[in-house]
């Protein structure tokens, strides 16, 4: 399931079984100029697996989600049928929208064709900036959504007001070469890049400490400008930060919360959220934002769509920390957002269905003989 079928330099395209990772088709393509229009922030995960997610990354102003760039894909249903599905096809049309973020249900991706974008080099220019709160943040979004292409977002979700959602913008433009070829994008060591890794993990056992600056280096400045390797950007903890889990630890569990906001209520519901998430005196930690574009999503399900981005991950401490969650789906839902489906692990039926008004349309899709926890739990 994980074999390269055809690589087509000229036109950019590619195509390869659906256990083919994502790092591997980044080392056959980025030497020949091209690469992932979206790449996810963990190199292992596969093309079958980024297309039932619809995944997005720090460029979705750009590029939007990877579904806008598939040029089709052989779907496996459980009664033995194999079905080629391509964009603009006549036939099948709404099966392949119910299968791009469809989260497996309508049967099994084997086989997918992308279209890839010229790559830029394989060094990335990176600025980050510290902004004190929210009323920092905002204008200085707008100042630089234009003109970077790449950007996200890491909050300190336990600063209360004034410093209510203080933090770094992470700003990146990828570069001509100035480092030699990756021979392989699979991570090296990402230590060299000045937000180690490690600062993750410390975060989970001192989330109190603030984890977001208890980092080396040139962030200690308002202002830093770095040049790195790109795949060292890629795989770097700010990017990883919306989807990484940190490990249990002492009988507690780390829940995401991943949740997307419409624009036009976006700035006064992350304060809401921030504030709420503060006072809860729960431990929180790896906040996030990002900035979504207006390109329309491929899929039913997809989560990324316009607007912005929002994220954490909450320690499980029972009865407290999802009455939490709920007051915050609450308010995500009252605004017209939508919760992440992939990342799920608590929405319930209510809330699935305000989210995504058109489920009726996907449940006629998923495949009789395929099942998971959170469509058993969608079900009446
Ligand atoms: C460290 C880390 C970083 C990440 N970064 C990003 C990111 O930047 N952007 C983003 O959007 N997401 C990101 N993700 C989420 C990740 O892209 C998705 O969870 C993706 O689906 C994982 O792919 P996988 O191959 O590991 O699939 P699995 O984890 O094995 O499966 C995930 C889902 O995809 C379905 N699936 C997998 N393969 C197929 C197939 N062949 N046919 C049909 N369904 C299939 C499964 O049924 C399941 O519902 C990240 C996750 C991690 C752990």
């Amino acid at each position: 399931m994980d074999h390269i079928i055809g690589f087509d330099p000229i036109q950019g395209r590619f195509e390869c079984e659906a256990g083919t990772r994502m790092a591997d088709i980044l080392t056959v393509s980025a030497v020949r100029g091209w690469t992932l229009p979206v790449i996810p922030a963990c190199p292992h995960v596969t093309v079958g697996g980024a297309i039932a997610n619809d995944i997005h990354d720090d460029g979705h102003l750009q590029h939007g989600n990877l579904g806008r760039h598939l040029l089709g894909l052989e779907l496996l249903r459980s009664n033995g049928q194999r079905l080629w599905l391509e964009p603009g096809l006549r036939n099948h049309q709404r099966l392949l929208t119910a299968t791009i973020g469809g989260l497996g249900l309508t049967g099994l991706i084997t086989r997918v064709r992308l279209q890839l974008a010229p790559s830029s080099g394989t060094a990335a220019i990176i600025e980050t900036h510290r902004f004190r709160n929210l009323n920092e943040l905002w204008p200085m979004l707008g100042d630089h959504i234009t003109r970077w292409p790449h950007l996200c977002v890491s909050l300190d979700c336990l600063a209360r007001r004034p410093r209510l959602g203080q933090g770094i913008l992470y700003l990146a433009q990828p570069a001509p070469e100035c480092f030699p070829a990756t021979e392989s994008w699979l991570p090296r060591r990402c230590t060299d890049y000045p937000l180690s890794a490690a600062a993750l993990h410390r975060g989970a056992r001192h989330s109190r400490r603030r984890w977001l600056y208890r980092i080396r280096g040139g962030l200690s400045r308002k202002v830093s400008r770095y040049r790195i390797p790109l795949e060292h950007w890629l795989f770097s903890p700010p990017r990883t930060a919306a989807f990484a889990m940190p490990q249990s630890e002492q009988g507690f569990t780390w829940v995401p919360y991943h949740a997307r906001l419409p624009s036009a209520a976006a700035q006064e519901t992350v304060a809401e959220i921030l504030q709420r998430v503060a006072n809860s005196g729960q431990q929180v930690m790896a906040g996030t934002l990002e900035v979504f574009g207006s390109s329309p999503p491929s899929g039913i399900l997809s989560f990324a769509r316009e607007g912005l981005g929002f994220s954490f991950r909450i320690r499980s401490e029972g009865d407290s920390s999802q009455r939490l969650l709920q007051d915050l789906d609450e308010i995500v839902l009252a605004v017209g957002g939508n919760l992440h489906a992939g990342q799920d692990r608590r929405m319930s039926r209510t809330a699935f269905r305000r989210a995504y008004p058109r489920w009726e349309e996907f449940a006629t899709e998923v495949d009789p003989g395929f099942s998971s926890e959170f469509w058993r739990r969608m079900q009446p």
